[in-house]
């Protein structure tokens, strides 16, 4: 299967698009048809665990990858000492009226950017190989929050790579940037970048636009490579768990082969829900995919009205990693909906220009067929939060708390799992002020805390954070991150 950037040009193999991040037109690579899985085949995942549905599942989408290599790879990203539970994403019920959990939680990170963080190092070293490249990569990384841990923990130690992870100074949780600045690792970088994460981003994506700079630095031994979910090998890996959620409740007899689900994505560069989509368009039953944003609701517009308007204000929420109104992933959609790479090129440069663009009828008519959308602002995600705790016993982040109070409204008689990306205890002032509780200055207090009030223990490596040495405290300017990754 080939590779074609959502702006045109020719098509690539997955490895090329995996080693190149983004297309040297700006775009972003998709791939140039979908597969297509049988109910008779969904059926049969369910008989194989996480590792054996991963195979089966990339080896569809990564057609220049053996099954000996992707058994080999998914077996050391989805390992027991890197992801605890049996199922590696499991599906946990809630209150019983037909919703659901998929938990992503348990990984190194504990966030769900591990699933895509822990492979993608390893398709990255193959790709190269594959492709000839005899060169260091660098892989710049632009972070809300998750991304940039779930990156450098990926990375660190990673033969024939370095990673340089930038986060908006002040934009992040404190237990996020605590987990970026004690990184161990002789090939990691860490800076704090002022403006919020889309300066970030933007300043990311035009080094990698920058011709001379890539010439500069390969004459250097070095290629520049994404690991955000820009990058084709970071969003593949996320389709695989909407398969494995369907073949856990076809497993656990909560339907039925070919019975129709919803799913509900707290969203902001729109790459998790943009792997829904992918599966969807494979052949898994997904009815609807709900897009569930923060007060940050660029994209509950879009959805609603087919205007992508991100001249607005920037909120900085209790859900971080959602903080963003520049959704990249939004044009890999574009592009296999409106089927016209001319037409995403024209969006997007009105998109630099002029901050909106507006999509034709048709192209609007088939996102709505696929997407629901709506918010929550922090209030509602607090009271969901609440709620979800002292009626059903579970325990949510802030960024989860958003997706289950957009799922409330989008009830249909289809089961809906909303997807969990997030330990609670990553945001632990957060989640305990939710609750009723006055949350203590530190984090690692409110840890405790939320320990003492909910009986859920905090997972080992966030409590162990404080006793690790903050190795990188550096803050830069944008237009500094350009001299930053050359260092
Ligand atoms: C990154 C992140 C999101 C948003 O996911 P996108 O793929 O960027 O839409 C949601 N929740 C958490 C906890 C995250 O880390």
């Amino acid at each position: 299967m080939d590779y074609i950037s959502t702006r045109g040009g020719r098509p690539v193999s997955a490895a090329q698009a995996i080693v190149s991040g983004l297309a040297p037109d700006g775009g972003l690579y998709v791939p140039q048809s979908l597969p297509s899985f049988s109910l008779d085949e969904i059926a049969s995942l369910a008989k194989l665990g996480y590792t054996g549905r991963a195979v089966e599942v990339l080896s569809r989408f990564l057609t220049d990858f053996s099954r000996g290599e992707l058994t080999e790879y998914v077996g050391r990203a989805y390992a027991k000492s890197k992801f605890l539970p049996e199922a590696v994403a499991p599906v946990v019920p809630l209150g019983g009226d037909g919703a659901y959990i998929l938990e992503l939680f348990h990984g190194p990170t504990c966030a769900f950017k591990d699933f895509a963080l822990q492979l993608l190092p390893l398709l990255l070293t193959a790709s190269l190989k594959k492709t000839g490249v005899d060169k260091t990569v660098v892989i710049l990384v632009a972070t809300s929050g998750d991304t940039g841990k779930a990156a450098l923990e990926g990375f660190a130690g990673v033969p024939g790579t370095k990673i340089c992870v930038f986060y908006p100074d002040g934009g992040t949780s404190s237990i996020q940037r605590r987990q970026m600045t004690t990184q161990a690792g002789d090939n990691v970088m860490v800076f704090a970048a002022k403006g919020n994460f889309d300066d970030a981003q933007n300043g990311v994506k035009r080094i990698f636009t920058d011709a001379a700079f890539a010439k500069a630095l390969s004459e250097h031994g070095y290629l520049l490579s994404s690991a955000n979910s820009i990058n084709w090998g970071r969003l593949v890996p996320q389709i695989v768990y909407y398969f494995s959620a369907y073949c856990e409740l076809l497993n656990a007899g909560r339907i039925k082969a070919g019975d129709a689900i919803d799913v509900a994505v707290p969203t902001g560069n729109f790459g998790n829900i943009l792997a829904a989509w992918f599966a969807k368009h494979s052949g898994l039953p997904i009815r609807r995919l709900i897009c569930a944003s923060n007060r940050n609701n660029v994209l509950t517009d879009f959805i609603k009205t087919g205007t992508y308007d991100r001249n607005r204000d920037f909120f900085l929420t209790a859900s971080p990693s959602m903080d963003i109104l520049i959704s990249s992933n939004l044009e890999r959609l574009l592009l296999h909906t409106s089927g016209s790479a001319e037409k995403v090129e024209g969006w997007m440069q009105e998109l630099a220009a002029t901050g909106k663009y507006t999509v034709d009828a048709e192209t609007l008519a088939k996102i709505q067929a696929s997407f629901a959308a709506g918010y929550a602002d922090d209030a509602a995600g607090a009271a969901e939060i609440r709620a979800r705790f002292e009626r059903d016993g579970y325990l949510c982040d802030t960024h989860t708390a958003v997706a289950f109070h957009v799922a409330e409204a989008n009830r249909s008689d289809a089961p809906m799992v909303v997807l969990s990306t997030a330990s609670p205890f990553k945001f632990p002032r957060d989640v305990l002020a939710a609750l009723g509780e006055t949350a203590p200055e530190s984090d690692f207090a409110a840890m405790a805390a939320l320990t003492a009030k909910t009986g859920a223990a905090a997972p080992a490596s966030l409590r162990e954070l404080d006793k690790l040495p903050v190795r990188f405290n550096t803050v830069i300017k944008p237009a500094e991150i350009r001299a930053a990754a050359l260092r």
